[in-house]
């Protein structure tokens, strides 16, 4: 059994509603145990101009199957929520399962790279994630609270 994080994420008409579903496919498929994030609101970055705003969130919970049954369950309710299979990381999209943490394992494969590269350099993933897993480590030894705090240092 890992504890494991995810983050949902979009930006369009119907993407608060597939969050929801998706966090009850999320339970029916044994995760347990679900603790969520607050939603929050953050403008596009790397997409093309007027990409609508995107709506992040984050849940952890407890899993006992493999990461690689993991992603393939958060590419099936992505399917499902109406996303192409085939897509571009930079598009609109209705909803975006990535995860973040799987446990405190460090997975480096053709299809899965956990924890995700990009969740210490973003501050709307820091952001939920602090709010439900601070002190989660990445494996240089931060956690997520320290990584937030040092992200809003340079922004400042
Ligand atoms: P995206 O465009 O963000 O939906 O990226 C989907 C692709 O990223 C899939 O083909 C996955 O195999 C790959 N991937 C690599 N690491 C992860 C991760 N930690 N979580 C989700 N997808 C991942």
């Amino acid at each position: 059994m890992k504890q494991i994080t995810v983050m949902l994420g979009g930006n369009l008409a119907g993407t608060r509603d597939a969050m929801v579903r998706a966090l009850e496919k999320f339970a029916a498929a044994g995760v347990s145990h679900i603790r969520i994030s607050s939603v929050i609101s953050s403008r596009a970055v790397d997409c093309v101009p007027d990409t609508p705003d995107f709506l992040d969130m984050g849940f952890t919970g407890f899993w006992d199957k493999s990461a690689r049954e993991l992603l393939e369950l958060c590419q099936q309710i992505e399917i499902e929520a109406g996303r192409p299979a085939i897509h571009s990381s930079r598009e609109s999209r209705i909803l975006d399962c990535d995860i973040i943490f799987f446990g405190d394992d460090i997975i480096n494969s053709d299809r899965l790279i956990v924890p995700h590269p990009r969740a210490k350099e973003r501050d709307f993933v820091l952001i939920p994630l602090a709010e439900i897993v601070p002190g989660q480590k990445f494996p240089d030894g931060e956690s997520v609270a320290e990584k937030l705090k040092k992200f809003k240092g340079v922004e400042k």
